[in-house]
């Protein structure tokens, strides 16, 4: 067993599980219930762990990858007038209303 994630938030912990669970990877959470505002500490904050340790390096790198695609939004898209970056539901910039370029 191996720790993989550790986070206060436990939806985000649960998601990340779901993540393991798609692709087969067994694992679980430690300290689901385990805010007891009298006991600080990382100890206690929820982690998602990995049943069998042959399965930590892979599960790292989707947990990783995962991360990565939440910072970047492929779907938006930049101006080629004014370089402001807009929302994918926008046709037109924001900013300068040039027309969205081709995909
Ligand atoms: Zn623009």
């Amino acid at each position: 067993m191996r720790q993989v994630y550790t986070s206060q938030d436990l939806t985000q912990v649960g998601y990340y599980k779901s993540i393991l669970d798609e692709v087969g990877i067994h694992s679980f959470i430690r300290n689901e219930n385990g805010n007891n505002p009298e006991v600080s500490g990382a100890g206690f904050l929820p982690s998602l762990c990995v049943i069998e340790d042959a399965d930590y390096d892979e599960a790292l790198r989707i947990l990783k990858s995962q991360q990565k695609e939440e910072v970047v939004r492929v779907d938006e898209w930049k101006c080629t007038s004014c370089s402001e970056i807009n929302p994918p539901n926008f046709e037109l910039c924001w900013n300068c209303n040039a027309l969205r370029p081709e995909a």
